[in-house]
């Protein structure tokens, strides 16, 4: 049965963290009339059939018939709408991943979405293109694009293209600076085109990042740093250290920092905030200004900090969320590594960075619209 092996899809790559991190990605599955796609607020390593939204394939294609507003906010509102009238009767409680439109262009059963750390050191690479069209002939590229209708609708024009060129149905989606889609009409053929992308990708690699541990300088300096920033931040976060060797390499200077300050992909934005901190001067009253400067300066507080030659700091509200903090920001450092196996890291677009700030306040909203609406 069909939801049975999405969900053993889902568990295999969603507990392993080399594809899923922070819960980011989502699976489906699909027949004629329905889409099953993995709900909002589920988890891929845990799902279970019933954490699938069953939505109807035709209302999801009417979309593209229908003119939406020119107005991006507008627009994104409207198809939001129509998305969740999409939803099958029964399903009103459950929000379907914004990646939906996506994973209904693919006419294979089985799609799995994830943003895997070495695909993304492909993806958000200066050749990232070139790269996946030597290495790939069956995979399509799409340009940086603000995510949700746009996107969606590029990915369809690129699917049309690619199956009228082949004759054959697309199957492999890079997405530059966010991640890939694989689908298949079983689970073998997902796991085949996994390990045929992996082992693609790890042939072309010799730089690697090197997470070995590096043991603190100072661990007394590491004890007030987090005392200093806890108490920038003025309400009572977790602030948790990391050192290893590629961390000490970035906090050595400003300089060698310089490729982190701008965000590779959304995931480290809606985790870790576009921008993080360096903190050169280790005095209390100077962390102080420096951290109510960069409110000024972006409007929130940086949930990762860099302190010159001593390590990285990540903010949390609690334990758990400082540590989802500091595996995401992992991820930026190891991307921002493979990335120079393929001529170096390509940021995302500051348009594009700002779309997913704003993004993030408004999906936030219309969620909480939608709930009120809903109860
Ligand atoms: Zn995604």
């Amino acid at each position: 049965m069909g939801l049975n092996t999405i969900a053993e899809i889902s568990h295999k790559y969603g507990s392993d963290d080399r594809y899923v991190l922070a819960g980011g990605g989502n699976t489906s599955f699909k027949n004629e009339e329905n889409l099953y796609i993995k709900g909002s607020g589920t988890s891929l390593a845990t799902i279970t059939p019933n954490g699938f939204v069953k939505m109807s394939r035709s209302k999801l294609g009417d979309i593209w018939n229908k003119t939406y507003s020119k107005n991006k906010d507008e627009r994104e509102a409207e198809v939001l709408k129509d998305m969740m009238n999409a939803r099958c009767e029964g399903e009103e409680n459950k929000r379907p991943s914004v990646e939906t439109l996506l994973h209904n262009l693919f006419k294979q059963q089985f799609v799995l979405h994830v943003h895997p750390t070495m695909v993304n050191g492909i993806t958000c690479s200066v050749d990232g293109k070139k790269v996946v069209e030597q290495l790939f002939d069956n995979a399509i590229w799409i340009e940086e694009t603000e995510p949700g209708y746009v996107l969606a609708a590029k990915c369809r024009e690129r699917i049309n293209e690619y199956e009228e060129k082949t004759g054959k149905m697309a199957d492999l989606l890079f997405l530059q600076n966010h991640g890939i889609f694989f689908a298949a009409n079983d689970k073998e053929g997902i796991d085949a085109l996994v390990s045929y992308v992996m082992g693609a990708i790890e042939g072309k690699i010799t730089v690697t990042p090197d997470l070995s541990y590096v043991a603190a300088k100072d661990e007394k300096l590491v004890n007030i740093l987090k005392e200093y920033i806890a108490y920038a931040y003025g309400n009572g976060v977790t602030v948790n250290f990391t050192l290893n060797k590629e961390i000490e390499r970035l906090c050595a200077s400003n300089e060698k920092f310089a490729v982190l300050m701008q965000p590779m992909s959304p995931d480290h934005i809606v985790y870790c905030k576009a921008v993080p901190l360096f903190i050169e001067c280790f005095d209390k009253d100077a962390i102080c200004k420096q951290y109510s400067n960069f409110e000024k300066e972006h409007g929130y507080l940086p949930k990762i900090a860099f302190a010159k030659n001593v390590g990285m700091f990540a903010i949390g509200n609690n334990e758990k969320d400082a540590s989802t903090v500091k595996s995401v920001w992992l991820d930026a450092v190891k991307i921002s590594v493979y990335a120079q196996n393929f001529g170096g890291v390509r940021h995302m677009a500051p348009d594009m960075v700002d779309f997913i700030v704003n993004w993030e306040v408004e999906s936030y909203r219309s969620k909480v619209a939608l709930n009120n609406g809903e109860k």
